[in-house]
């Protein structure tokens, strides 16, 4: 095979739309987009006549599909489980969007059928690791030239997020899951313990949810993590590391922008969102999920392994939210 037929579940979403279905069409080597697919085939229609390719029923028909050899998911949460399991079920490799699952019970049945359908059948959407900034953090990280790591500052910022009637736990499964993972990455540590602090609320579009948490993980050798985690910062998209080692620091740039200078002021612009922020990272990692697939590389994406070590790290964040200890990982 020299050239994946992918489709994409959740195609007509924010995700699907604007960054997996375009980053197949565009900017992909060796995969080719040929369906789509939603919640109806109404709300996908539009997205299938812009890119000539077929709206499916539904995941299902697309799931069997002939025309379909591997399965691109970022349709909502609750769906993760479920079609992943079904195109494993059908032979069929997935790139499956954060977060692996919603419980950890969840997780585990995934697993499980991974374990029955192959090994690295699944690709987890943790993008960052493909991001060049993180990747030269690393890179430093790696080299010794600073020493130990001794603690991380996490900030996590979205302009927006419509809170509204969600659980605290969205703060977690949604932006905490990404900080999660990257921090296992960077470091090669597990979590032992996990906290959450709630700081007062803004009163910017929450509703009822608490926003920012203040998220703190501490690794099996000490190193101590914290995050902000804010849904709704209002001035833009920002995201922040700095790593402290023994002999020196090492950090994200703030904004990868030019510094305008108008009368009387000097600035730059951010990101209104993720997309614009990762635009790299997310052509990346589909990129070198279609190489693995196409024998290209033998090194895997991130995979089930670490979305569940994920879930493990959540679900004790959920845990800490309500008890308000320090809780066990
Ligand atoms: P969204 O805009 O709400 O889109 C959700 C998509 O899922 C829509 O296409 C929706 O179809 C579809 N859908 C809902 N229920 C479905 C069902 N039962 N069967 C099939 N399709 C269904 O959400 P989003 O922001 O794009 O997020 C989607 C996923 O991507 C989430 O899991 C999210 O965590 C993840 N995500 C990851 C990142 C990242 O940085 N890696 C960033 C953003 C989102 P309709 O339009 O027909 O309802």
């Amino acid at each position: 095979m020299n050239q994946i037929k992918i489709g994409v579940i959740g195609a007509s979403g924010n995700i699907g739309r604007y960054t997996h279905c375009e980053n197949i069409v565009k900017y992909t080597d060796g995969a080719v987009l040929t369906a789509v697919s939603s919640s109806s085939k109404a709300s996908v229609q539009k997205i299938a006549d812009h890119y000539c390719v077929q709206a499916m029923e539904n995941a299902e028909e697309l799931i069997t599909s002939d025309q379909v050899d591997a399965v691109l998911i970022c349709s909502s949460n609750e769906t993760h489980v479920p079609y992943t399991i079904r195109c494993l079920e059908e032979g069929k490799p997935v790139f499956l969007e954060k977060p692996m699952a919603n419980t950890l019970e969840e997780a585990q049945l995934l697993l499980e059928a991974e374990k029955k359908a192959g090994e690295h059948m699944v690709q987890i959407g943790f993008m960052r690791r493909y991001d060049p900034d993180y990747i030269e953090m690393k890179k430093v990280l790696d080299s010794g030239s600073l020493g130990a790591p001794l603690m991380v500052h996490c900030i996590s910022r979205t302009r927006y997020t419509n809170l509204k009637n969600r659980p605290d736990s969205e703060h977690i499964t949604v932006i905490g899951v990404h900080e999660v993972d990257i921090c296992r990455w960077l470091l090669e540590e597990n979590m032992k313990e996990v906290m959450v602090r709630f700081p007062r609320s803004t009163t910017v579009e929450t509703g009822d949810s608490r926003d920012p948490q203040f998220l703190l993980m501490q690794t099996e050798n000490d190193i101590l993590i914290d995050v902000e985690a804010t849904a709704n910062s209002y001035y833009g998209y920002e995201i922040l590391c700095e790593v402290v080692c023994e002999k020196g620091t090492i950090r994200l740039p703030v904004t990868p922008s030019v510094m305008v200078r108008s009368y009387l002021n000097v600035g730059q612009a951010l990101p209104p969102d993720w997309n614009d922020r990762f635009v790299v990272a997310y052509r990346n990692e589909v990129q070198h999920w279609v190489d693995y697939l196409l024998g290209k590389t033998d090194v895997p994406g991130p995979g089930t392994a670490d979305g569940y070590e994920a879930c493990r790290i959540c679900d004790a964040f959920i845990r800490a939210q309500k008890t308000g200890c320090w809780e066990t990982v």
